[in-house]
C-alpha cells in the first residue's frame, strides 16, 4: 500500500526514496551537480537543490489523507 503511494509521488515528479549515483563539479554558484536514482521508479535525474516544490508536497499530503480515508 505504501509502495503504491510512493509511485504516485513519483508520478508527480517527487521522488521520496533516492540513491546518489554520481557527483560532478558544476560551474557558477550552483556548485556541484548531484545525479540521483529513484529507488521506486528507477528514474535517474539531476537533483535540484533550489528547494522542494511546496505545491507537490501539499498534493502528496492530500493524497495520503485520501488514502487513509479510503482504506
Ligand atoms: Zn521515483
Amino acid at each position: 500500500m505504501l509502495e503504491k503511494l510512493l509511485i504516485i509521488c513519483c508520478h508527480f515528479d517527487y521522488h521520496p526514496k533516492t540513491r546518489l549515483v554520481d557527483v560532478k563539479m558544476g560551474f557558477g554558484p550552483s556548485g556541484k551537480i548531484e545525479k540521483v536514482e529513484c529507488q521506486i521508479c528507477k528514474k535517474v535525474y539531476i537533483r535540484d537543490n533550489k528547494g522542494i516544490n511546496l505545491k507537490i508536497v501539499l498534493i502528496v499530503i492530500l493524497l495520503f489523507f485520501l488514502f487513509m480515508l479510503l482504506f
